[in-house]
């Protein structure tokens, strides 16, 4: 069963749980030393595909920011990536100790991977933000009572947003029809357009960056350059450089000048694309790219040119 971002059943819970024991997993205790989340995969539960999926998300997360992944059986505290079962889900910040984080077989493309290691890292959903109210209406009466908590809204306390605006970019932004009961919106966002967006970006956002970047202070204190100059949507990235809005959303920064792109090229992100299936070509012939878009991604990415 493929699941799209908007049917994945996280298990949040865990998360509530959390707050309850007064773990507040944005303070900096919570955060990985050295910006280095160190894991282990749970054996026989990936095959080449899957891992290849996985380690494209964590190339992608380390290629615009200074978090690393180090895969390390031994070390005390880890990121267990096991099978998952019924779901994708993952703890928020570093618990202390082995951390589960699922991946069903759903689960296992580099959307979901990314959004659920970004949990590992700290990060929370985008529109559990204190401000979302002026960004999405919530359908409560159209969400699973039981899925409510899903949709709590956080206190800046708790969630921090480093004062970037909301985005709906986010890859940390639930899809509009997240956990409904009747198949209808339970996410509308205020602002008209944005209906398609939310849920289906397929990596990280310029915004998911620039909190990384705040959160692991990943832009050293030695560069000689601030946000400001940088022009009105750029910001310092980790390379001292002022980085910008990228062409689309596959590349989501760019050097915002000539010089920095002629010195350096681009800031892309790029990863060996490829199908896993011989036939991918018939079904990219029948239309299948379009209707069933999760499942080719899944399959068939590259005859899709989703990559
Ligand atoms: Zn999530």
């Amino acid at each position: 069963m493929v699941f799209s971002m908007e049917e994945v059943m996280e298990m949040d819970h865990l998360e509530r749980k959390k707050r309850t024991a007064a773990i507040r997993p944005n303070k900096k205790e919570k955060r990985w030393p050295n910006s280095t989340v160190t894991y282990e995969m749970e054996y026989g539960s990936f095959n080449p595909r899957d891992a290849h999926e996985i380690t494209k998300a964590m190339n992608e997360i380390s290629h615009y920011t200074c978090l690393q992944f180090k895969q390390d059986l031994g070390a005390e505290n880890r990121v267990f990536l096991q099978r998952g079962y019924g779901g994708c889900y993952s703890r928020v910040g570093m618990v202390g100790g082995v951390q589960g984080l699922g991946l069903d077989i759903g689960c296992r493309y580099k959307q979901i991977i990314i959004h659920e290691l970004l949990h590992a890292i700290g990060i929370h959903h985008e529109q559990t933000r204190p401000d979302r109210d002026d960004y999405v209406t919530i359908r409560f009466d159209r969400i699973y009572s039981h899925s409510v908590y899903n949709f709590r809204k956080h206190d800046e306390d708790y969630l921090n947003t480093f004062r970037l605006p909301y985005d709906y970019s986010s890859v940390m932004h639930y899809g509009k029809k997240a956990f409904s009961a009747n198949g209808e919106s339970t996410i509308i966002p205020k602002y008209p357009g944005f209906e398609d967006v939310i849920g289906t970006n397929p990596g990280l956002s310029l915004y998911d960056i620039r909190t990384l970047n705040n959160m692991y202070d990943c832009v050293p204190d030695s560069c000689n350059i601030t946000d400001a100059d940088c022009g009105r949507h750029g910001f310092v990235g980790k390379d001292c450089k002022c980085w910008c809005h990228g062409d689309s959303r596959h590349n989501p920064v760019e050097y915002c000048f000539e010089e920095d792109r002629k010195e350096l090229g681009t800031l892309n992100y790029t990863y060996d694309c490829r199908d896993w299936r011989s036939d991918c070509a018939e079904y990219v012939e029948q239309g299948y790219c379009k209707k069933s878009r999760v499942w080719m991604m899944f399959f068939c990415e590259k005859s899709c040119k989703m990559c």
